[in-house]
């Protein structure tokens, strides 16, 4: 294409999509190193094998599946509905529950970038209502909005709190006829006991987003589900793509959810919550390290002196971790990711050098 006619096509775009800054994922924003420790997944990968031909259109919503998830999520099928990822979640409820141009979904930052971003590329307008000390809701600020969806992240990321369940509670109690109240567990494996699910059949405007990319180990397949009333289910179903799931997805993802790839999921975060412990107890000893937070998930979020610098140290170390810095309620943070055995190994290395260096640096200044 000519550069005229490049521009040309630029001119045709929707004024929406000039303006929109899209969402910097882990993937896109960094890139090389040896040890990924920056986009919260599991290191402790699990194999699976692909059988069969691919020349049919797979089901739109394959029943192995979902039948299998609604087990797993201890809900009815008819509650159930996969995507591809939890993030195409976000978006057909957006999608389906907002009006272009009047309404509204509220958001508590710090927390996860795509509730934002979905809306916007929707024409819809975000809330922000920060949470209390980067940990609670803020319940007044909450009620003082008038959204069609608030969305909870719980645990939330990048943050790693568990929001209570009374605030849980109070939301659903305050927008019982006014709005769906989202509450995305896409880490709630690390700590099981706080889902909400249970609450699905006493809150028909309760929805739950989970995901296969945390605990599961399966990122790259793409594979997300939400739980929610069978008339909300349905209402995504009107507006999800004939085909959202490949047929190679919905092999692995029936195997991810067999008796045995539970088990394998639930000893994986056991290994990864006792090397999140070992993590945040090195990281409170270390000096520079000005915060940690007591995480509920695959990540420690750690405030210091200079984020950016504490990055590219670690760069230099051949090992990626993400800059938060620019969350709103946060100021100089780092998330890091908990990865296998051998790169906690290595990141512990490379953060006692950073670590003790700057405070060669401070007493040479001193
Ligand atoms: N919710 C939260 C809180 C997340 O951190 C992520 C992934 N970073 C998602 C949803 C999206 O998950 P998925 O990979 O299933 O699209």
């Amino acid at each position: 294409m000519t550069e005229q006619n490049g521009s040309a096509v630029n001119t045709l775009a929707r004024k929406l999509v000039k303006d929109l800054v899209p969402y910097a994922s882990a993937r896109s924003s960094m890139s090389g190193g040896a040890v990924w420790l920056n986009a919260n997944e599991n290191a402790l990968a699990p194999a699976y094998q692909l059988d069969g031909t691919f020349n049919r259109y797979p089901s739109c919503q394959p029943k192995a599946v979902i039948n299998a998830y609604a087990a797993y999520a201890g809900v009815k099928s008819e509650q159930v509905l996969v995507s591809r990822g939890a993030d195409e979640g976000i978006e057909l409820l957006i999608r389906s529950f907002c009006e272009p141009n009047t309404d509204s979904i509220t958001i508590c930052p710090p927390t996860y970038g795509m509730y934002a971003i979905s809306a916007q590329s929707h024409q819809t307008a975000v809330n922000k209502v920060l949470l209390l000390n980067s940990e609670r809701l803020d319940l007044d600020g909450i009620f003082a909005t008038n959204p069609k969806l608030v969305f909870i992240c719980s645990p939330n990321n990048p943050t790693g709190d568990v929001i209570p369940h009374e605030q849980i509670i109070a939301v659903l109690e305050h927008f019982k006829n006014s709005a769906l109240v989202v509450v995305d567990e896409a880490y709630i494996e690390f700590v099981p006991e706080a889902s909400v699910a249970p609450l699905l059949n006493r809150y028909p405007h309760l929805v739950v987003l989970r995901t296969l990319s945390k605990a599961f180990g399966l990122a790259g397949l793409r594979c997300g589900f939400t739980l929610a009333n069978p008339d909300v289910i349905n209402a995504l179903r009107k507006m999800i793509a004939p085909y959202p799931i490949a047929e190679p997805v919905a092999q692995i993802a029936a195997q991810a959810l067999s008796a045995a790839g539970i088990a394998q999921m639930k000893q994986s975060v056991a290994t990864i919550n006792t090397l999140r412990s070992d993590f945040i107890k090195l990281a409170s000893t270390l000096p520079g390290v000005l915060k940690v937070w007591p995480s509920n998930a695959n990540y420690v979020l750690l405030q210091v002196a200079d984020a950016a610098d504490c990055v590219n140290a670690l760069i230099d170390a051949d090992i990626l971790i993400r800059n938060q810095s620019s969350q709103l309620g946060l100021t100089q943070v780092v998330r890091v990711s908990i990865g296998s055995p051998d790169e906690m190994q290595r990141l512990t290395t490379a953060m006692q050098q950073y670590f003790l260096t700057n405070q060669q640096i401070k007493r040479e200044h001193a």
